[in-house]
């Protein structure tokens, strides 16, 4: 019953946002055309849609991640942005905060988008998996198949213009399981993720450089090339 709430409530917002959302109709003879306070932008639809999706992944059931985590890790950044990073799962620093790449890997990261302008304020970050895999181990393929309907979902919510795919478990799960990180980095990569076309490149995941810093070089090209496409694409980025 609450589902079927769920469903006619999200087509409605989703109607109301492609009409004129202030001429809703009034019961009340003398305000026909009344605005009311039902402000239907499209950031309240995306902020509508983050918190459900938010809710269905805490509501996840008999997941042994879920089971043995502390906290849900949804996401960080700006919602709005255009870029839109995927990393793996959270470690035990994301466990604790609730926050993803909060721990090592994450202050390089920080130090990486700084690198090209970027940072939390204007990109939108989140994971494969949303609960920390136990002596954080890699998410089974099960798991990955799990969480992916809600991962695409996310995708879908934000609709970056670019995807930025960090490590091997990323790009597994969202462009296809023959894939090999160091081959398939530093290309753009043309596949649609659920219904979204993004420009999608898959980088080195940070904790794999702090393993093998020599490749660091490797994801500095990737880093140009992200760059390069947010100046080509005209995406506005907040400082
Ligand atoms: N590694 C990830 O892939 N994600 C995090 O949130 C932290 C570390």
């Amino acid at each position: 019953m609450i589902k079927k709430n769920n469903i006619k409530l999200t087509k409605l917002l989703k109607y109301y946002s492609l009409i004129n959302y202030n001429l809703i109709y009034d019961n009340k003879p003398i305000n026909r055309f009344k605005n009311n306070n039902f402000d239907m932008t499209n950031k309240n639809y995306k902020d509508h849609s983050l918190k459900k999706l938010k809710i269905s992944l805490s509501n996840i059931k008999n997941c042994e991640l879920k089971k043995n985590a502390n906290n849900l890790v949804f996401s960080d950044g700006n919602a709005n942005s255009k870029i839109m990073i995927v990393g793996e799962g959270p470690g035990a620093n994301e466990d604790k905060e609730g926050l993803p790449f909060v721990g090592r890997a994450g202050q390089l990261l920080d130090k990486m988008l700084l690198s090209i302008n970027l940072n939390r304020k204007n990109v939108y970050i989140t994971n494969v998996v949303n609960f920390r895999p136990p002596q954080n181990r890699k998410p089974s393929e099960d798991e990955i198949a799990r969480y992916l309907p809600y991962l695409i979902k996310h995708i879908e919510i934000i609709s970056p213009k670019i995807l930025v795919l960090l490590g091997s478990t990323a790009l597994n799960a969202l462009v296809g399981n023959k894939e090999v990180i160091s081959k398939a980095r530093g290309k753009w990569i043309n596949k649609k993720i659920g219904k979204c076309s993004s420009f999608i490149i898959a980088s080195f995941h940070p904790a794999f450089l702090m393993r093998q810093p020599e490749q660091k070089k490797m994801a500095w090209i990737d880093l140009k090339m992200i760059r390069k496409k947010i100046r080509e694409l005209k995406i506005k980025v907040e400082k």
